[in-house]
């Protein structure tokens, strides 16, 4: 199958840190790539210099549909389709929920504003946000919710690539089970996803394969099965 996004040689370094080392990496439409490691591995600088928010990376490409997009800037790369979520929480609290999701649609989207309040409201109602709580002050939400704006946010750029950071960090088993029942909604539409998640059996049950990140390095890829078995990986998180 033809890559949607690829990755070659990607790298980048914070002083002396190296963050993320010359990785590889390429996912076809409509296939969700897992990303694992353990903390400080390099998971969110990778998507940091994939989307180039807040920044690029210092070597490397990044193809999109077989085009080299490093050299664009963040709104024209979200504009092609590449939207991301983000690890910390990103909700402005003093905005309704619906005002959040229209934020993030004005800053990426040419469309006037009923265009973009309805992208909003469609991709609050995608995300499975409840329809009575669009004008809900997104602060006074539980934290579900508030990540489901946050992915709300993403989708209203009308992706065709999905970066999500850590979508089920504190969230109950129920509500990963609906985190994971929303990404399997997006693939049936043809979306394709990156997922980083440190909830194991959420990466494994919806991931068609997996990479693993140890010191910013790939140190394994393949079938979930297979590199969760992988000593290297185990070693990686038993290491720390
Ligand atoms: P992960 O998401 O896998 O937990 P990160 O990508 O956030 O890891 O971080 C990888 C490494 O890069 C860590 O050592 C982190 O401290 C460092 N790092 C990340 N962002 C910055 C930054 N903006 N400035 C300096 N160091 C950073
Ligand atoms: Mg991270």
């Amino acid at each position: 199958m033809a890559a949607v996004l690829e990755a070659r040689g990607l790298s980048k370094s914070f002083g002396g840190l190296q963050a993320v080392v010359d990785i590889d990496f390429s996912v076809a439409q409509g296939e969700v790539l897992g990303i694992a490691g353990p903390n400080g591995s390099g998971k969110s600088t990778l998507f940091n210099i994939l989307t180039k928010v807040p920044f690029a990376a210092d070597r490397g490409a990044v193809l999109l549909d077989g085009r080299p997009i490093q050299r664009l800037r963040a709104h024209e790369i979200a504009r092609l389709g590449v939207a991301r979520t983000f690890q910390r929480e990103s909700v402005f609290p003093s905005l309704s929920a619906v005002d959040n999701v229209l934020l993030a649609a004005e800053g990426a989207r040419r469309g006037n504003f009923a265009a973009n309040l309805a992208a909003a409201e469609q991709a609050l109602d995608l995300a499975g946000f409840p329809a009575t709580l669009h004008n809900m002050v997104a602060g006074q939400l539980p934290v579900f919710l508030r990540k489901l704006v946050m992915i709300a946010s993403a989708l209203a750029l009308q992706p065709r690539v999905l970066l999500l950071d850590e979508p089920a960090s504190s969230l109950t088993p129920q509500e990963i089970e609906r985190i994971r029942d929303l990404i399997a909604k997006l693939v049936g539409e043809g979306m394709t996803i990156l997922l980083i998640e440190h909830v194991l059996p959420l990466l494994t049950a919806v991931s068609d394969r997996l990479m693993v990140l140890d010191h910013g390095t790939l140190i394994a890829s393949g079938l979930p099965a297979d590199v969760i078995a992988n000593p290297a990986v185990i070693e990686a998180y038993l290491g720390r």
